[in-house]
């Protein structure tokens, strides 16, 4: 579904990734963590070409992505992006939100890509909050509708790039669960989070990252096996 095949990025003297490879298979969760810095974000924004790379490749669905004749706007409509905040138009209601895409990109007409917008929002667990502005509703039920806004798009994966670092620790679990709702539907991920209890729960794979590059990978069930001494327990620790 998404290969990295030893992807390089610089910005300027500063190099993000180092020579990262690895691949996230058709209906699988892949959790991303590591200490600031460390790369996550560049390497899932390199998905979408939101970061342009200097070597290796980044193939989606077997295709590189940088190639000629990739249509890089199709491509960011069938991947989801889900960041830390600010998800939302704030002029346009939770709903309004979700059928922009829909009619502007798609073409939908505005009572289809309504009732599709309605029942993504269910899926949330917010279909009372259709009509609600974004300043009126709280962080988590704002990244409850930015997910339901990118899975109204019909994603073929979903990136996630810290959703919840930003909220109050009361509204985490509801962002998390509609995570765990998703992921159990067979929904294709990445998910940089430092939730490890999600990432247990959830990831086929954890990958750490340090210096650009990643250190180590593996199953949650190997956290405390394979990964006993290693620099992700370090980390671990050093983070709880
Ligand atoms: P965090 O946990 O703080 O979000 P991260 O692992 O997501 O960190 P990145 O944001 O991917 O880290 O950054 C990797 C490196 O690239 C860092 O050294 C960062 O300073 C640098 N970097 C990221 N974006 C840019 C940019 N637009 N211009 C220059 N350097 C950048
Ligand atoms: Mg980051």
């Amino acid at each position: 579904m998404i290969r990295f095949e030893n992807v390089d990025k610089w910005f300027g003297p500063m190099q993000a990734l180092t020579g990262v490879s690895g691949e996230v298979g058709r209906g699988e969760v892949k959790v991303l963590v590591g200490p600031s810095g460390s790369g996550k974000s560049t390497l899932i924004r390199t998905v979408t070409r939101l970061e342009t790379i200097q070597g290796g490749r980044v193939l989606v669905d077997g295709t590189d992505i940088a190639s000629r004749g990739v249509d890089i706007n199709r491509l960011r409509q069938r991947v989801g992006f889900v960041f830390q905040a600010y998800n939302l138009f704030p002029h346009l209601s939770a709903i309004g939100n979700i059928t922009l895409g829909l009619t502007k990109l798609r073409g939908m007409g505005k009572a289809e890509a309504r009732e599709r917008g309605l029942a993504e929002l269910a899926r949330v667990g917010l279909a009372e909050k259709a009509e609600e502005m974004p300043g009126r509703l709280s962080g988590g039920q704002r990244q409850r509708v930015a997910i339901a806004r990118s899975l109204a798009m019909d994603p073929q994966v979903m990136l996630f790039d810290e959703p919840t670092s930003a909220l109050d620790p009361e509204m985490v679990g509801e962002v998390l669960a509609a995570m765990k709702q998703l992921a159990a539907s067979g929904m294709t991920m990445i998910c940089v989070t430092h939730e490890m209890g999600f990432a247990r729960e959830v990831a086929d794979e954890i990958w750490f990252m340090e210096g650009g590059a990643v250190l180590e990978r593996g199953k949650p069930a190997e956290l405390t096996s394979t990964f006993a001494h290693s620099r992700l327990q370090a980390f671990l620790a050093s983070t709880s």
